[in-house]
């Protein structure tokens, strides 16, 4: 095993790191499971799990295994020969999607920016000079120009000017407001939308997953392709493999990546129907598209998520830990969203502070979306026992913050 020690940085020496994040002042040296470890040992309950990345939790033995096995044996040759990794992965993307074409990318921006050159692609080949893709009020995208274009916040734009052309903005959940566009924009070929927004509060739609059908609906109208960004909520995350399988329909393209490697970087952009095709020899690549490492990272996700059957385990747990704070905290102004293990519990207010109340007082490892959200996405893999200690610290912080 790794036994290099870090010497630890002083205080008064430049970290040399562009400060692009607000960083809390801990630091994990180790994981297991469900669990983080400072230095001294001292243990903490991850209901984070990296933004929804470690879903089969930290440290996971048999990802540990098959990285070092592939490390030791070859991690990359490049896409000018067959990865035969890599078409296994695809193989096994293809079976839990219900997509047809895959490809593998970096990160979750990296595959909806090739969700955007889909589009694109899409339209030129209709010959629409300037196609246009409609987004969503309140949506997170990534942070690339074209994804950040995409984005809707203000935030996340704001400097970066000027923004990439093409995006018409309608509510989330709109579906008159597309149909609106539909009339104004003869030069419109996609939608793009997240299922359930993530960085946006956890909501869905007013009309819940409706509004998906709807949308399939309206792209069918109109031959344009139906996108979802499926970046946080894939991967079992929501109690179903990918969100748009709560629906009966199927999108054209489908993004994801957050859960997809449980820590290894790594995402994926995939088509069937309409979206099958568009892109072709020469369009689109990536240096570390699919390496023979990533690419057996996703297969073994893929593989262990099937076998512990936890797709099954996130809705359940999901649906144990919503109905449990809902009833413990049934006195309290709140409101608690869930969908398997993506759980949001509005507050009344601002509660930006929780994220140090939690770590600090109850070693509890959270965070806080739109302002006054609290955002949980604990481990895929969760047991009772581990939701009853999450579900009786948070009732304790929320009931005394709230008092
Ligand atoms: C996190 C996220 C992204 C961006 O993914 P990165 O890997 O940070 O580039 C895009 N879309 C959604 C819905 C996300 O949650």
């Amino acid at each position: 095993m790794n036994n290099i020690t870090l010497a630890p940085v002083q205080p008064d020496q430049p970290s040399h790191l562009m400060p692009v994040f607000g960083r809390q002042s801990i630091s994990f040296v180790r994981g297991r499971g469900s669990y983080l470890y400072t230095e001294d040992g001292t243990e903490y309950f991850d209901a984070l799990t990296g933004i929804a990345v470690c879903g089969l939790g930290h440290a996971h033995p048999v990802i540990a295994q098959a990285i070092a096995d592939q490390a030791a044996t070859l991690i990359h040759t490049s896409n000018l020969y067959e990865v035969p990794w890599q078409t296994a992965a695809a193989q096994k993307l293809a079976e839990v999607s219900g997509m047809e074409e895959i490809f593998f990318s970096n990160s979750g921006a990296e595959s909806n920016e090739g969700a955007i050159k889909i589009a694109r692609k899409f339209g030129s080949m209709q010959g629409i000079s300037h196609p246009k893709i409609i987004v969503a009020d309140h949506s997170f995208h990534g942070r690339t120009m074209a994804t950040l274009s995409a984005t809707g916040n203000k935030k996340v734009q704001e400097g970066f000017g000027p923004l990439v052309e093409g995006f018409i903005r309608v509510p989330f959940g709109d579906i008159e407001a597309i149909q609106e566009a539909a009339i104004n924009h003869p030069d419109i070929v996609a939608i793009f939308v997240e299922p359930i927004q993530g960085e946006g509060g956890v909501n869905t739609a007013p009309q819940g997953f409706s509004y998906l059908e709807e949308i399939r609906q309206v792209c069918n109208q109109h031959n344009w392709l139906m996108m979802l960004d499926e970046v946080q909520t894939g991967n079992g995350r929501t109690g179903q493999y990918f969100a748009y399988q709560h629906t009966n329909i199927v999108p054209d393209v489908l993004t994801t990546a957050k859960g997809l490697g449980n820590g290894f970087p790594i995402g994926a952009v995939m088509t069937q129907g309409r979206g099958v095709g568009v892109l072709t020899a020469g369009n689109h690549g990536s240096t570390y598209s699919g390496t023979a490492l990533g690419s057996r990272v996703v297969y073994t996700v893929i593989d262990l998520i099937q076998k512990e059957n936890l797709v099954e385990n996130a809705a359940k747990m999901g649906a144990y830990i919503v109905e449990q704070l809902r009833q413990q905290l049934s006195d309290q102004e709140i409101t608690v969203r869930g969908f398997g293990l993506m759980i949001g519990i509005e507050l009344p207010k601002g509660c930006a502070e929780l994220v140090n109340t939690a770590r600090d007082e109850y070693h509890l490892i959270i965070n806080v979306t739109a302002g006054s959200v609290i955002r949980l996405l604990p481990t895929l893999n969760i047991n009772k026992e581990q939701a009853d200690l999450l579900i009786e610290r948070l009732v304790k912080m929320i009931k005394a913050f709230l008092a």
